[in-house]
């Protein structure tokens, strides 16, 4: 009981006044039944007493936790990140401020057991405004976890098959390109459509076709990889997203798909097949193009004869990386200097360009970056200045594209440092948003004022 009272009584200044006896038994039973879980530290972090419910979830008692590390009594993880641990006693000590317990942090006692918790840790502050232990209050909130999660799981499913709905699919999809196009992997998905479906809806009824989607559904999932997701779009439609795997990879998966649903025989109808479509995404490309190349791969397999596979055509492509243009007599202003810029701006663009698919590396191509972007503001202010000079009305709307402008090109900079993006889609702000965006149709406005 030594132990309770004199940690107890640090933190609360009306309580070390209130020296009554009477009053801190109470606090002190208070807080060894309250239902959250309590442990105190001292300053170099050794736990000095714990409530019953902290040695309920903990697994450990107060006389063997008694002088031990925190963190050896207290296992934190993050539930995604298995490996990683967490000692939140060692981070309120160094920085003297409160910590929350972020959110997925699983507990595991001494027996293995883990449980989702949440709580804080407070710095307890002596009269010397020193931190002289810490205060960890955590309560155990796995059911309400698995409630939430399972909630989640229900409104991502579809119901007959299992896969995920079309709901999440358009959730998910979106954050699987941000990761992919940052981390410069690849992504690939593909397009399933049952072969003549009606026909066997119509020979065994409707109920008969349910099971052999619900039966497909199962086959591929024994199929495709943990970090695959497998999609009902709706109908007798699948959509199948693998991350980190390229065109070729997909199109082999997809016909070992293809083969082994060919092979399997479903109880009463026996044999059905598929067509399908693949297609890789393309740095840059939005969701609905990349959906409409696989979506029109599939239909192609369908053509073919069904029961196929056939892949979404790269020489059809709109690739965000075209080929840079050549200079054109159109782009000329007329004003010697102006026009000596804009081709040099082009140059530069083209030797980024080059740099860049050549997997030059980033030290060298950031230099690159740096030249143009250098000379595109003092390009910028060049043209600012003669058009003051002479007058030009549009002045200040025109300055305002440039400021724009100045501020994309900064920003992909920035994204580009961060390893976000590669040099060429640099080259093509370059091509899109300065050539044919601005010279082409903001200059082209002032071009008559200088010649
Ligand atoms: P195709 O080879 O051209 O794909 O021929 P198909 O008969 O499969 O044609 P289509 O894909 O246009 O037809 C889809 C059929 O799938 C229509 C409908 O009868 C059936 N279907 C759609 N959703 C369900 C479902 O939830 N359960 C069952 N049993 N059948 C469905
Ligand atoms: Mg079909
Ligand atoms: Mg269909």
């Amino acid at each position: 009981m030594d132990r309770i009272e004199s940690s107890f009584v640090a933190p609360k200044e009306e309580l070390v006044q209130e020296s009554n006896k009477e009053l801190l038994q109470r606090v002190s039973t208070t807080f060894f039944f309250l239902h959250e879980g309590v442990i105190t530290t001292d300053a170099a972090g050794k736990i000095l007493l714990m409530n019953k419910s902290a040695e309920n979830l903990t697994g450990w008692s107060s006389e063997e936790a008694y002088d031990k590390e925190f963190a050896e009594v207290f296992h934190l993880r993050h539930a995604a990140a298995r490996e990683s641990t967490i000692n939140p006693v060692k981070e309120v000590l160094e920085t003297g401020k409160l910590s929350h317990a972020p959110a997925d942090i699983v507990l595991i006692d001494k027996n293995g057991t883990e449980r989702y918790i949440a709580g804080t840790c407070v710095p307890a502050i002596g009269k010397s405004r020193a931190v002289t232990g810490v205060i960890i209050n955590f309560r155990d909130i796995t059911t309400a976890w698995q409630k939430q999660k399972h909630k989640e799981y229900l409104s991502h499913r579809d119901v007959l098959t299992g896969a995920f709905n079309r709901f999440f699919f358009q959730k998910r999809i979106e954050e699987e390109i941000s990761w992919s196009e940052r981390y410069q992997e690849p992504l690939s998905m593909m397009m399933l459509d049952l072969d003549y479906f009606k026909r066997i809806n119509d020979t065994w009824g409707h109920p008969v076709g349910d099971l052999v989607l619900k039966e497909l559904a199962q086959l591929i999932r024994g199929l495709i990889r943990k970090t695959d997701f497998l999609v009902r779009l709706g109908g007798e439609e699948f959509i199948i997203v693998m991350p980190q795997t390229n065109g070729d990879d997909v199109a082999r998966a997809a016909e070992k798909i293809r083969i082994l649903l060919e092979q399997h025989r479903y109880p009463i109808v026996g044999q059905v097949t598929v067509s399908i479509g693949v297609a890789e995404h393309i740095e840059g490309e939005t969701f609905d193009s990349w959906y409409g190349r696989v979506d029109g791969a599939m239909y192609q397999a369908k053509d073919n004869g069904r029961n196929c596979v056939k892949i979404a055509d790269k020489q059809e492509l709109r690739s965000v990386v075209a080929d840079p243009p050549k200079w054109q007599e159109e782009w000329e202003s007329g004003h010697n200097g102006i026009d000596k810029q804009h081709r040099e701006l082009i140059e530069m663009g083209k030797l980024l360009y080059d740099l860049s698919i050549q997997g030059i590396e980033s030290k060298t191509v950031l230099k690159q970056l740096d030249r143009v972007l250098k000379y595109l503001a003092e390009h910028i202010e060049y043209e600012e200045k003669l058009l003051l000079q002479i007058g030009y009305p549009g002045f200040l709307r025109h300055k305002e594209t440039h400021d724009r402008l100045l501020e994309i090109a900064f920003n992909l900079r920035e994204t580009y440092t961060q390893r976000r993006l590669r040099p060429a889609i640099f080259f093509s702000f370059l091509i899109d948003d300065f050539i044919f965006g601005h010279i082409l149709q903001e200059d082209n406005d002032y071009f008559p004022y200088v010649k």
